[in-house]
């Protein structure tokens, strides 16, 4: 038997198949003469699991597609501070290639638009460092992220630097300004070849499910980012990463996003899976028309808006029963701080007759530092209240639980 889901993504490419509005990007000669006809979608769940159908592996340029990850990156190596005295976080509203700055600040507005990816393409290892050993680690990280080697599309980088008097002019406003040290030719040779880098829509949705992963490669298994990076990393994506249409894209599809010029266009949802789509004809606001259609699709067939509610916690307690001389409170699921409550809530709300009481987490999944917190909370109040108590806890979800007052409770098997 086969799943219904690589089924369901070759159906879907088939309904937007026909689409042929929008014009491949046409400022960078070698991009201009791409086939705009590849179609092709990929979906990593963070399990690791990879579902992929049409040109899912035709290689092509990362472009604006980097952006989120090499911010990811400096955020690492850098710390949040540093790269916030460099570029700010902020919707800019304005065309990706703006030649503009925050007006009190003097800092690009956020990452994703090119004054602000020059910057941080800057930070990474180090001020000093040469252009190709930046861009060397780089493209080791973009590796790392996609779970293979990378390399470079060189004739599309050298087309593109032979066109690149935009990208000069911001790398010599950012250099004016004092945001960058090196010169603006070296600054836009290094940005231009994190762009060039050459991934496929099967990548990228490793690489962008690894974000949605807190930052382990779900199909190596690798820890490549702090959960903490990926979570700001996310959280601009989500503001800024779709060109001057972040704020409807937002509204209608609900998916952190970063498109690029190529047609690239990559997705995640925390916790759940990456996304990405390759079609090279973009629209007015530079964002590829089938990848737009498909992961509106997606969003509305699949239900991957962000903000759709999911009930988190609420059936925590699978039951409260008597066994013997005890009473077991058995609970079930991911605990974290809502379903941490439902239990308290459970808990409190009632008297028990039995002497002992046991939490037994045989059916929890994992539980987060607030879950825990609040467990162990629960549980030197129930002792405190007159209850003998102990845990059922093969699988060590609570690892060494201590209370606040320094003990333990006692564990119990079966
Ligand atoms: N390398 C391209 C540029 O800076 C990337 C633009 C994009 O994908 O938005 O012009």
């Amino acid at each position: 038997m086969t799943s219904p889901i690589p089924q369901y993504l070759t159906a879907l490419l088939e309904t937007v198949r026909e689409e042929e509005s929008g014009q491949v990007a046409d400022y960078i000669p070698e991009l201009a003469s791409a086939d705009p006809n590849p179609l092709g979608v990929a979906m990593c769940m963070v399990s690791g699991r990879v579902y992929a159908a049409g040109d899912c592996d035709v290689p092509f340029t990362l472009q604006s597609v980097s952006k989120p990850f090499v911010y990811a990156l400096a955020l690492q190596d850098r710390g949040i501070d540093a790269v916030m005295s460099t570029v700010g976080m902020e919707p800019s509203g304005e065309a990706f290639n703006e030649l503009s700055l925050d007006e009190e600040s003097n800092r690009p507005m956020n990452p994703m638009i090119n004054a602000g990816a020059i910057a941080v393409n800057q930070l990474i290892n180090g001020e000093e460092s040469s252009v190709e050993d930046r861009v060397e680690v780089i493209r080791g990280l973009m590796s790392r992220l996609a779970g293979r080697e990378l390399g470079f599309n060189e004739s599309l980088c050298y087309s593109e630097l032979d066109h690149a008097d935009r990208n000069l002019s911001i790398a010599h406003m950012l250099r004016s300004y004092g945001v960058i040290r090196d010169a603006a030719h070296d600054a836009v040779l290094s940005y231009t070849r994190q762009c060039a880098i050459e991934t496929t829509a099967r990548d990228l949705a490793a690489m962008v499910a690894t974000l949605g992963n807190g930052g382990v490669q779900p199909l190596t298994g690798e820890r490549v980012l702090d959960p903490d990076v990926c979570r700001l990393t996310m959280a601009v994506m989500s503001s800024a990463g779709m060109y001057d249409g972040a704020g409807r894209w937002m509204a209608r599809v609900g998916i952190p996003a970063k498109s690029g010029v190529s047609g690239g266009l990559i997705g995640t949802l925390p916790g759940q899976l990456g996304l990405a789509t390759f079609s090279p004809r973009l629209d007015a606001e530079g964002n590829s028309v089938r990848g737009t259609m498909i992961f509106e699709k997606l969003s509305e067939q699949m239900g991957l808006h962000l903000m759709n509610p999911v009930p988190v916690g609420v059936h925590a307690v699978r039951s409260i029963k008597e066994q013997g001389e005890d009473t077991v409170i058995v609970l079930q699921g991911m605990i974290n701080f809502s379903a941490a409550e439902s239990i308290l809530h459970e808990i409190f709300a009632r008297d028990f007759s039995a002497s002992r009481l046991v939490l037994d987490v045989t059916r929890v999944v994992r539980v987060d530092n607030t879950g825990r917190r609040l467990l162990a909370a629960s549980l030197l109040r129930m002792r405190r209240a007159g209850y003998d108590i102990a845990i059922r806890d093969p699988e060590r979800r609570l690892r060494d639980l201590v209370l606040s007052d320094g003990t333990r409770a006692p564990r119990v098997e079966g």
